[in-house]
């Protein structure tokens, strides 16, 4: 048997070069697509892929700084707990953001409910929740997010959403029910809300603050620098608005803001950033983590920042005023909010 004739190889090979460049090209959609299909059975590895990304998605997890390494465990907890949520068709930001925490907390029964669909209206470039058109409101949400706190009988809730700049209130009724639904199901939980900046509606701001959080957290995310890169639709002053909003209309809630590091900023910025936070008293709580890269779509990592810079960051806020700075490489604005708080 000879070689087959050029003329019929040829167009095998250009056919499998195709192929594979495509794959290669949207292999993470690929997945995506794979996670939503099989989402209680496949969603755990998916994670476990995507956290091994670093700078520019080629470093594998075995390259990852000593300190960013995590031990992975407890699937049986995360999958009854996704099962649940599924049940009620609720999403979660630690899923849908594929936060690093999600097998520790979920395996302590924490999880961060995500309301107002699974779609963001903005394209943020360090976040993973998937982005385009909205989808119809659920109107059984507030109440179903208000049957899963009950089931997992938390102590601390926390509630964040994805930004719905197509709806005229931003969603903020949506919101405001969910927080109600949660405080009918469970009256002595303590409530967190991690808003949107309701595109610098007040009204809106106004209307979550009403429910009666006990916590309001909005996320600076970065340095007023990088916004454009990295939070191309908000605006850095914007955000300082809202918080400053919500410490006046509300004084009596805690107030919290977050931001994620190794995205290219200097300490200095940094520490501008707290500063900020913390003229007239804007956040009482601060957290800080490091930026992981969820997925090669998303912005690369330009640091690792060393667990010493996070203390110097710790340090430098506390001495300036706030209640609490929890600064770490696995801080993330709802991780042990429980504790951070130190409302239970
Ligand atoms: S840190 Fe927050 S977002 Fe991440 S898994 Fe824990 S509760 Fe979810």
């Amino acid at each position: 048997m000879g070689w087959p004739s050029t003329s019929r190889t040829v167009p095998w090979m250009l056919a499998l070069f195709c192929a594979a460049a495509f794959i290669e090209q949207h292999i993470y959609i690929i997945l995506d697509l794979a996670r939503y299909c099989y989402a209680g059975r496949l969603i755990l590895p998916l994670v476990q892929i995507e956290n091994a990304a670093a700078p520019g998605g080629r470093a594998s997890r075995g390259r990852l700084p000593h300190w960013l390494r995590k031990p992975e465990a407890h699937p049986e907890a995360v999958t009854a707990l996704k099962r649940s949520l599924r049940g009620l068709h609720l999403h979660t930001v630690c899923e849908s953001a594929r936060c690093p925490n999600l097998n520790e907390c979920f395996h302590r029964g924490q999880a961060t409910f995500m309301i107002l669909g699974n779609i963001c209206t903005r394209g943020c470039g360090f976040c993973s929740v998937p982005k385009g058109v909205a989808e119809h409101l659920d109107a059984n949400e507030p109440a179903n997010v208000g049957l899963m706190v009950a089931e997992m009988k938390l102590r601390y809730v926390v509630i964040t959403s994805v930004n719905r700049d197509d709806l005229a209130d931003g969603g903020s009724a949506h919101f405001a029910k969910t927080v109600r639904e949660v405080r009918h199901a469970l009256p002595e939980a303590r409530i967190e809300v991690l808003t949107p900046d309701f595109d610098g509606n007040l009204e809106a701001v106004g209307r979550v603050l009403d429910a009666a959080p006990d916590v309001f957290n909005h996320n600076m995310e970065t340095v007023a620098r990088l916004y454009k890169r990295v939070r191309p639709q908000a605006d850095y002053r914007q955000s300082l608005r809202v918080l400053r909003f919500a410490k006046q209309y509300r004084p009596e809630a805690l107030t919290k803001s977050g931001l994620m590091v190794g995205l290219g900023e200097s300490a200095g910025e940094v520490m501008q950033l707290l500063k900020d936070l913390r003229e007239e008293g804007l956040a009482d709580v601060a957290t800080i983590g490091q930026y992981l890269q969820p997925s090669r779509r998303n912005l690369p990592v330009a640091a690792y920042v060393k667990p010493e810079q996070f203390e110097a960051y710790r340090e430098y806020g506390m001495s300036i005023g706030f209640q609490e700075v929890f600064s770490g490489p696995f801080v993330r604005s709802s991780y042990m909010a429980d504790v951070v708080s130190g409302l239970c």
